[in-house]
């Protein structure tokens, strides 16, 4: 159930009230599938998505041309992703800048791409048969390796990161494929598939707070 209302938020005098061609647009509080936000109609291509750092508010715009009900179904398909982010938001009101769900799943599927490709290189070097390579959201860690299944995870945080530090989480949680435990001979093998892994360890884990 969709409920749409006239903009209440008069004192936000924000880029967003303003197309890109200087025209004032339309803006106005919706709420759909569990989400409010703010829909503005804007001279643009693609329907965006933003969430403000601070305050949390889910900014949607859409161009003049698509349907409402198409916007709302748009939203709801994103639902849990906002939800998610805007609770993280209010954890952290602090953290970085608006959010754009574009912008993420661009990275994300640049990352997927690239771990992907690299999977057969590393998995013929090491000499293990890797099921697949995802990409998942973990805040605690770079990389997680299912021995069962033969499954390796990346963490998206990794979008940002240099490639050969993608390489590096790759090889690391390949390496756990013949070595269960960070024991001896587990750092043997690495030591032996990228000799220069500590570095790379350095790199991205400087403070030691996220594991692999
Ligand atoms: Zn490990």
């Amino acid at each position: 159930m969709a409920v749409c209302c006239a903009d209440d938020n008069s004192d936000d005098n924000s880029d967003d009230n303003y197309s890109e061609t200087g025209g004032v647009v339309n803006s106005m509080w919706c709420q759909h599938a569990g989400v409010r936000f703010q829909l503005t109609r804007k001279n643009m291509k693609t329907m965006r998505i933003r969430i403000k750092a601070r305050s949390g508010d889910v900014l949607v715009s859409a161009p003049h041309r698509v349907a409402t009900e198409q916007v709302l179904a748009f939203v709801a398909a994103k639902s849990d992703w906002i939800r998610g982010h805007v609770e993280q938001i209010k954890q952290q009101p602090d953290q970085g800048e608006t959010l754009d769900w574009h912008k993420l799943e661009e990275q994300r599927a640049a990352l997927q791409r690239y771990a992907e490709q690299r999977l057969p290189y590393w998995a013929e070097r090491i000499g293990v048969e890797p099921l697949e390579v995802r990409i998942k959201k973990m805040h605690s860690r770079w990389g997680s390796c299912n021995i069962r299944s033969k499954r390796i995870w990346l963490s998206l945080m990794l979008a940002d990161k240099p490639f050969e530090l993608v390489d590096y989480v790759l090889v690391h949680e390949l390496v756990h494929l013949h070595e269960a435990n960070h024991s001896a001979r587990f750092y043997r093998l690495m030591d032996r598939f990228l000799p220069n892994w500590q570095r790379f360890d350095k790199e991205l884990n400087p403070n030691r707070r996220r594991r692999l």
